[in-house]
């Protein structure tokens, strides 16, 4: 949950489509921010998926730590959710063999992790990738994906990116 107040705009654009969607919450920004009646909200028809409690890096901190941002932020959703949950993703797309280890034991069924423009199957639940991904610092990531994969304009174009509230189309095939 980079941008947290807009998961309502984005729950409701996918409801409009009659798609649902996983959110990924990070629960001590979610207090911060006072969003709990929100990601309640969500979660009446979508999935809430556990992003640890602190959005910390788990390859930069002890492993006590990481199993920490594992079990409490899954023990907090389910509490204050009443549900169940299974789903993971690694802040800053951060994670190592040990980690999913960790992911494993602590119980959820699969992680996400940062990586795009993927348009196949995941063979392993807990390295997850998406097809896309919005939010201001992957740009550079954008831009050598597209190269890498020689993405074609259609699906390049219409890439909308949200930096510092102005909201900017990126027209990528410039760097294709
Ligand atoms: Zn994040």
């Amino acid at each position: 949950m980079t941008l947290p107040k807009y998961n309502i705009k984005c729950a409701n654009l996918l409801d409009k489509y009659g798609f649902k969607g996983t959110f990924y919450i990070d629960v001590a920004r979610m207090y911060k921010a006072k969003l709990i009646e929100d990601v309640k909200h969500i979660s009446e028809w979508n999935e809430v998926g556990s992003h640890t409690m602190t959005h910390r890096n788990l390859l930069q901190i002890p492993l006590e730590e990481v199993t920490y941002e594992l079990y409490a932020s899954k023990q907090e959703l389910e509490r204050l959710l009443n549900k169940e949950c299974l789903s993971f993703a690694y802040p800053y797309g951060g994670y190592n063999k040990n980690i999913i280890q960790e992911v494993v034991k602590a119980g959820y069924s699969s992680a996400r992790t940062t990586t795009h423009f993927n348009t196949m199957l995941d063979p392993d639940p807990y390295r997850l990738s998406v097809t896309l991904s919005a939010y201001p610092h992957v740009y550079r990531d954008i831009i050598k994906a597209a190269t890498h994969f020689h993405l074609p304009e259609f699906l390049v174009k219409p890439y909308i990116l949200k930096s510092g509230g102005i909201l900017r189309n990126l027209f990528l095939i410039n760097y294709l």
